[in-house]
């Protein structure tokens, strides 16, 4: 393939089995280095909380500021880095930078902050481990950090994937489904879990306004998370409607390009505080109203 030579666009999208070993072992060296000369970058993005107003969490999103193709998103290097495993490496980082921002956030209202792990993290030895360490490392509590699993990931061997939930649950570290509605487990499964949150799929709420089936599935979502005990929040949240209709369904939170886009995160001290700011004129003029 041309594209092969030109862009190397193939790396997010086919197998490594299908390039060049070759090609596999430079884009594997350049993603090392990235690490080394600090390419990669924390993007964050807020968790609207729907009774309240208020954003206290928000969802760490990795970047790769690449020298010469610009900003990446992890579409472009997650799926190669989950194949050949370097994705753990990627994890410690970005663990390691989720801790410094919430160090730093945490005086401007952010109380917690969701990091992605991927299969490979969960069937690793080294992970419990490492986190750990980078707890000790930056003095910061597990509490301060919910873990997203999709529910693909967990899946994929869901006994394992369940020990490693209960261990990082021990810790007390938060815990997410992420993608619910996508990754066909038995809901006879999930009480098993012990998750503390469902993430709704986006692909359900992005519609939800004009697609009287995906609301409905969202409304299912919802409800059966509450039934469980578990928190929901709602990923891809695009437009006032869908919003209203989730406040109204009960769900707890909302993310999505209707709040804010994901932002590197040394913006999002400054975004919580206009954000905040906008909350407080807008009440003061409900109230100036009634
Ligand atoms: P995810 O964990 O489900 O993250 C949500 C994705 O939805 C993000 O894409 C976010 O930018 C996007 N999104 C949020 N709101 C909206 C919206 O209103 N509309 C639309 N169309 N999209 C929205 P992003 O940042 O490109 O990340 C894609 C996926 O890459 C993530 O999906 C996650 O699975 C993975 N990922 C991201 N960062 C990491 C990481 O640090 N480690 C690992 N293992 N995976 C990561
Ligand atoms: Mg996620
Ligand atoms: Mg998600
Ligand atoms: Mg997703």
């Amino acid at each position: 393939r041309a594209a092969k030579r030109q862009g190397r666009e193939w790396l997010a999208y086919e197998p490594v089995q299908s390039v060049s070993t070759a090609v596999a072992v430079s884009l594997l060296s350049e993603l090392r280095s990235a690490v080394t000369r600090s390419e990669l970058r924390l993007f964050l993005q807020p968790k609207l909380s729907l009774d309240s107003g208020q954003v206290c969490t928000a969802e760490a999103l990795l970047r790769w500021q690449h020298p010469e193709r610009g900003l990446l998103p992890p579409a472009h290097f997650i799926p190669f880095a989950e194949q050949t495993g370097f994705v753990r490496r990627l994890t410690q980082w970005v663990f390691d930078e989720a801790c410094r921002c919430w160090l730093t956030l945490s005086a401007q209202g952010l109380r917690m902050v969701s990091i992605n792990l991927s299969t490979r993290d969960l069937v690793d030895v080294h992970l419990i481990g490492r986190l750990q360490a980078s707890l000790d490392r930056h003095r910061v509590p597990a509490g301060a950090f919910c873990l997203e699993i999709t529910e693909s990931a967990i899946m994929d061997d869901p006994q394992r994937a369940r020990a490693t939930l209960v261990r990082l649950g021990e810790m007390g570290f938060r815990l997410s489904i992420d993608d619910f509605g996508t990754g066909y487990s038995s809901l006879a499964y999930l009480k098993h879990l012990p998750v503390h949150q469902l993430k709704v799929d986006k692909s359900f709420v992005l519609k939800m306004a004009d697609d009287e089936s995906d609301a409905k599935i969202v409304r299912a979502i919802v409800d059966l998370a509450h039934n469980l005990g578990l928190e929901v929040v709602a990923e891809g949240v695009e437009g006032p409607e869908a919003l209203a209709q989730l406040a109204r369904m009960g769900c707890e939170k909302a993310q999505g390009f209707h709040i804010a886009r994901p932002m590197a995160w040394e913006a999002f001290g400054g975004w919580i505080a206009a954000w905040t700011a906008e909350q407080a004129v807008a009440r003061a003029s409900a109230l100036d109203r009634a």
